[in-house]
């Protein structure tokens, strides 16, 4: 990265451009940006702004996604043979080996009988492709009133109108949005549950059963309305970093195949590894009748989702005529540099092994993650200010009693070296699989110290 780095990020004026110009999320037009980036290798970033360079260890992995890394030289390489060959061609008509490739090792990775492949191009529309798909399976089968999804309290599903719908319609980002008349059915949280580090679940029995009573409850009185039901299993992300009982998913898993309800996982911040598993539904032994991944898929390099279904969901569509077609197609499904750079990701998550052998590498890198985040993020606990520290697979969080002071905390989490995004009550990291313990400590290190100078200790 070059020294002249903070000379350009300033003599550009690169924030003072931004600002007025461009949204950023969740933003107001404004308040968007404070670092440019200039450069990004490895797992760490280079940062600027007016008081000079910044080189950070990137504790988002941006937001789930860059878990090989930046610049990672296997899925560069991918990215430029693709470029060589074609970057992109419409998916009406057409295939390409990139997508076909890429089916087969999803169908081969995923859980349950998953076996057929919708591409999206962002996690939100895989969310909406998966909707879609329920609406049509009930249309299939004659069930015509059967229009509505359960959705749990505190879910995240992505910011399209649909998705937006199933998300927590209180505590979401999208109170401003509410169509009357078009809410969703929403079921309680599962109750909280914690992974021992000798690998057992533990949640409150008696609030679980509770739970169950009121899930069971709501699913009946609406039988007739509901398509399906739609939850990120066992870790709700930005909803809370929020994670919840495996019993309750297979407890889901009888609700929907009792009232013949499609089981929707969205494993698009879950999937490839993050919390430990595969796939966060296999800390439950559960699967769905159709999953989202996204995120993480491309190792954070392009935009990319997937939505996954069973031969017995495309099979209600399935057979000649109108009605059997998935109606959804944008233009750049299946992207065939995407889908490249996806499988070169998905082989560095995989190696050679059987994905989900002890072998298979992401496997070894989520372990060293999560002892290395336990180890250096529980000098936390001591902190007046912090609620709780936990940790799931490669996800760490300090929760504190009051909402974070996010612009002071992020400065003073630069100024030692880590990246991080807090939001609400929550500093959390997610890093990525590629970070050494010594890399885990400079950003366990980084968080505890901010949060102590910000909210004391
Ligand atoms: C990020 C996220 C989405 C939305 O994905 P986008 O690619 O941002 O559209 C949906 N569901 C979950 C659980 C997510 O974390």
């Amino acid at each position: 990265m070059s020294a002249a780095a903070p000379q350009l990020a300033r003599q550009d004026g690169l924030l003072a451009r931004d600002s007025g110009l461009l949204w950023h999320p969740y933003a107001s037009l404004d308040a968007g940006a404070h670092y440019a980036v200039t450069g990004a290798d490895g797992v760490r970033l280079m940062l600027a702004d007016e008081s000079g360079t910044h080189e950070v260890i990137d504790g988002m992995a941006s937001w789930w996604s860059m878990v090989h890394g930046y610049r990672n030289p296997v899925l560069d390489a991918a990215a430029h043979a693709q470029i060589d060959r074609f970057s992109h061609v419409m998916f009406g008509g057409l295939t390409h080996a990139p997508a076909v490739q890429l089916a087969e090792r999803l169908v081969a990775m995923a859980p349950g009988e998953l076996a057929h492949v919708f591409l999206a191009d962002s996690g939100s529309i895989s969310v909406e492709v998966a909707l879609k798909l329920a609406l049509q399976y009930q249309h299939a089968r004659g069930h015509d009133t059967r229009r509505r999804f359960a959705a749990l309290r505190g879910g995240y599903h992505g910011d399209t109108f649909a998705a937006m719908g199933v998300c927590d319609p209180v505590d979401g980002m999208h109170a401003a949005f509410a169509q009357p008349g078009r809410e969703q059915v929403f079921l309680p949280r599962p109750p909280a549950a914690r992974l021992t580090t000798e690998g057992q679940w533990e949640s409150d029995a008696a609030e679980l059963a509770e739970w169950e009573v009121a899930a069971r409850k709501i699913a009946a009185a609406y039988m007739d309305e509901l398509a399906g039901i739609i939850c990120e299993p066992i870790l709700q992300g930005a909803g809370g970093m929020f994670t919840y009982a495996p019993k309750a998913l297979r407890i889901l898993r009888e609700i929907a195949d009792e009232h013949d309800l499609l089981l929707i996982f969205d494993e698009i911040a879950t999937g490839f590894g993050r919390t430990g598993a595969l796939f966060a539904s296999e800390w439950a032994q559960v699967a769905p009748d159709v999953m989202c991944v996204g995120k993480a898929l491309t190792g954070g390099y392009l935009s990319l989702a997937a939505m996954l279904c069973t031969p017995k969901v495309a099979r209600a569509l399935g057979g000649p005529g109108p009605g059997s077609a998935l109606l959804h197609g944008p233009t750049f499904m299946g992207n065939p540099l995407a889908c490249a750079v996806a499988n070169a990701s998905l082989e560095l998550l995989t190696g050679s092994a059987d994905p989900r052998s002890a072998s298979a590498p992401w496997r070894g890198q989520v372990s060293a993650l999560e002892a290395a985040l336990r180890e250096a993020l529980a000098p936390a606990r001591v902190l007046s200010c912090v609620k709780e520290v936990r940790v799931l697979g490669g996800v760490g969080v300090i929760q504190l009693h009051d909402p974070v002071r996010v612009a002071e905390v992020t400065k003073a989490a630069v100024r030692r070296g880590a990246w991080v995004r807090p939001f609400r009550d929550l500093l959390y990291v997610m890093p990525p699989y590629v970070c050494t313990p010594g890399d885990l400590q400079v950003l366990g290190d980084a968080l505890v110290l901010a949060v102590a100078e910000i909210h004391g200790n």
